[in-house]
């Protein structure tokens, strides 16, 4: 059996863990795509609940919608997306992507499903304030494309359980369960809403392995 083997082993086996224990996430069920859309910039460096205080604030004010946000200053959307917090740079950068949005698809947050995945990451890469991770969280829960989405949750799982070297780097992680892992949007869509709980509840910065659905699995602790 070689490595690749054993890593899918391992991934599934992590994965099996983890639902076992917390079944089903729900992330994103049924939002709609630009709430996704808009919800993948909101949550840079905020924790969800704060996302959800200024969705609930663009609902109330009746913009949640592309051509709404497109035609509205930076200054205003920052006042109603305040709760995420850093809502000046999040304002210009959900304006920049909406932009994107007029520029190649007139506004159709839809029409963007009918790219392939290399074209459409390649194009999110290239707006202003979009990283691999708010590209991957559009591409995989917005437009159900198979991608892995990684973050700093995902790293260090994957480091501790010795799948990965420690430096390794985004694109290095995203591929070690993107190939390890059957091409499967649902399984990816579950797997990082997975791991982003088990990342919260016991993988933290100091790791708390005792009662961690994971704790069967071998690992160690840097
Ligand atoms: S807390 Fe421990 S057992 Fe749980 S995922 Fe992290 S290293 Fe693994």
């Amino acid at each position: 059996m070689g490595g690749q083997d054993m890593t899918g082993q391992s991934l599934m086996d992590i994965y099996e863990l983890l639902y076992e224990r917390y079944g089903p996430q729900h992330w994103w069920p049924g939002d709609g795509r630009f709430e996704i859309i808009v919800g993948a910039i909101l949550t840079q460096n905020t924790n969800w609940g704060n996302v959800e205080r200024a969705i609930a604030n663009l609902k109330a004010a009746g913009v949640l919608y592309p051509q709404a946000i497109h035609g509205m200053s930076v200054e205003e959307l920052a006042g109603l997306i305040r709760p995420a917090g850093y809502f000046n740079v999040k304002a210009r950068r959900l304006k920049s992507l909406i932009g994107w949005l007029f520029d190649q698809y007139a506004g159709d947050v839809d029409e963007p499903s009918a790219v392939d995945l290399q074209t459409l990451r390649e194009q999110l890469l290239a707006v202003h304030g979009v990283g691999r991770e708010t590209a991957d969280s559009i591409l995989l829960y917005a437009y159900d494309k198979p991608i892995f989405v990684v973050d700093a949750y995902t790293a260090r799982v994957a480091v501790r359980h010795r799948l990965i070297d420690a430096d390794a780097d985004y694109e290095q992680l995203r591929e070690l369960f993107q190939w390890g892992l059957p091409q499967d949007v649902r399984l990816f869509n579950e797997f990082h809403a997975l791991i982003v709980r088990v990342g919260k509840e016991y993988c933290r910065p100091t790791a708390r392995c005792a009662g961690c659905p994971l704790e069967a699995l071998p690992h160690v602790l840097e």
